[in-house]
């Protein structure tokens, strides 16, 4: 029998196989099905969406050394929240890798891969996709209030992006970590209602 169609993630899945930690392999898995449902919900490449959630963390087999080491090498631009927080670093080089090991040329995946961590202003719709799909994959466990979450993310992504930021930058704030402004702009612009132009969606 043929293969089936979709057969696009196997090589990669396999490589996050080998490198990632298991639970951080099967959190991969999670995140590249979620994604690949909320494209075929929304309207979005569902092979891309696939993609970009197995590899979204490529860059957590490296240490934070090592990651800053590529960054030194290739000239990648360190911010001052990611050097307080080095847990930010790995979707810059995350994106980087995906790239250079692992062949992807596609800027929307790259992008779904940069700013997975953050999100950003004006994100794509496969930007959005990874970002959600990363926070509520089904063996994520981040906040009580996750099937309110989920809900309102199939019900309407926006609506729902909304709803994950604000939950997000009240649970970093608990957690004492250093926050990347770029998720505090990213919740503004959302909050604001900055992206009912239409803005990648
Ligand atoms: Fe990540
Ligand atoms: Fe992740």
């Amino acid at each position: 029998m043929k293969a089936p169609e979709g057969i696009g993630i196997r090589k990669y899945r396999k490589e996050m196989e080998k490198v990632l930690k298991p639970d951080r392999y099967e959190h991969s898995i999670g995140v590249a099905y979620t994604s690949a449902a909320l494209a075929m919900r929304f309207g979005a490449d569902v092979q891309k969406a696939l993609i970009a959630g197995i590899l979204h963390d490529c860059a957590k087999c490296l240490t934070h050394e090592e990651q800053l080491k590529i960054c030194k090498k290739q000239g990648l631009p360190v911010t001052d929240a990611e050097r307080k927080n080095l847990k930010l670093l790995h979707a810059r080089v995350g994106a980087y890798l995906a790239e250079k090991e692992y062949g992807v040329t596609d800027p929307e995946i790259l992008s779904a891969i940069r700013w997975h961590t953050t999100g950003r202003p004006g994100m794509t719709k496969l930007d959005k996709i990874v970002f959600l799909a990363d926070i509520i994959e089904p063996n994520r466990r981040m906040f009580p209030e996750m099937t309110e979450i989920r809900d309102r993310i199939f019900a309407d992504l926006d609506e729902g992006l909304k709803l994950t930021l604000s939950y997000l930058l009240e649970y970093l704030q608990k957690s004492g970590e250093e926050i990347d402004p770029t998720t505090e702009e990213t919740w503004a612009y959302y909050r604001d209602g900055q992206d009912s132009a239409g803005n990648g969606s």
